[in-house]
């Protein structure tokens, strides 16, 4: 019957490490044309490590130290990084921290107003110098991260870091072609690391995205079939929400699981190949 196939189909999900939030979800991922995938913690690992810190006019001890401070409270995985590379650093408590999301952390200390942000949200305050914005390009161009360190509209220092690729991402997007579904990934990452990136794995990009504009680009996916969004909740939400099949990579954040229609528990990229093969038996099943 009906629902006894759903059921099996959603116990060997089950079984598997994929999540289906019920035979709705089952069904639709099977139908998707397009998977959009958010970059960080999605097609990346997301446990990424600082490379490189270039100070301008402050110790780099400082830099560090002063960027953690900032980055304390934040569970984006390039505060981890921050956080992980000033182990044993006595950080100083900050106050009023807030992100905004998709371009940088800020916060207050002894009256300095501190963020670490992207270096287009620094050009957006009118602190990028043209010396401090080349020295960021080539290390995007080395497919890292850049991130700025401000003190009111100063840079301090820019940290570079890198997210490697999920070692399963590369034959998992060629896996979907194959099945006739288009990969692409969504970032809100500069267009030089997102390139890099993309390039390495084989899959369309569209880069400096903000979370409202993720939240279009479903939109614009949309137009031309079904859309899938893997991602992990961290400014990715509203998009997960707005796609067809919401897919949450991991447990990932509690947003995420909320959200989404389906998870990988294993944090597999694949796992989205085995959602689409477990729908598309089980519908074939049914018919
Ligand atoms: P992605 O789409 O790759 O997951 P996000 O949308 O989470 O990226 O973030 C986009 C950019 O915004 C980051 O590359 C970084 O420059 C900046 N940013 C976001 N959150 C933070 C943070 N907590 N600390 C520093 N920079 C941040
Ligand atoms: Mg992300």
């Amino acid at each position: 019957s009906v629902p006894a196939a759903i059921t099996s189909g959603i116990s060997a999900g089950a079984r598997r490490g994929l999540l289906i939030k019920g035979g709705a979800a089952l069904e639709a991922i099977g139908s998707v044309k397009t998977i959009a995938f958010d970059k960080t913690g999605t097609l990346t690992a997301g446990t990424p490590r600082v490379t490189d810190v270039v100070p301008f006019g402050a110790p780099e001890s400082d830099v560090v130290r002063l960027a953690a401070a900032v980055e304390q409270g934040s569970s984006h995985p390039l505060a981890k990084a921050i956080l992980a590379h000033a182990q044993g650093a006595d950080l100083p408590a900050v106050q009023d921290a807030h992100a905004l999301p998709g371009k940088a952390v800020l916060a207050t200390l002894d009256g300095r107003e501190l963020a670490v942000g992207s270096p287009r949200y620094a050009q957006e305050r009118g602190a990028l110098s043209a010396e401090i914005e080349r020295t960021a390009q080539a290390l995007e161009q080395q497919g890292k991260t850049v991130v700025t360190l401000l003190d009111g509209t100063r840079v301090l220092g820019l940290i570079a870091i890198r997210d490697e690729p999920r070692p399963d991402a590369r034959e998992a997007i060629a896996a979907l072609q194959a099945l006739g579904v288009r990969p692409v990934m969504l970032t809100g990452d500069n267009a030089r690391t997102g390139q890099a990136i993309a390039q390495d794995l084989g899959l369309e990009v569209q880069a400096e995205l903000l979370p409202e504009d993720k939240l279009r680009v479903i939109g614009v996916l949309k137009a031309r079939g079904s859309v899938a969004m893997v991602g992990d909740g961290i400014n990715d939400a509203p998009a997960l929400a707005a796609s067809d099949v919401g897919i949450a990579m991991g447990g990932g954040t509690d947003v995420a699981l909320e959200t989404a229609d389906a998870a990988l528990l294993r944090h597999e990229v694949s796992g989205v190949t085995e959602l689409i093969g477990l729908s598309r038996a089980t519908m074939t099943n049914i018919k």
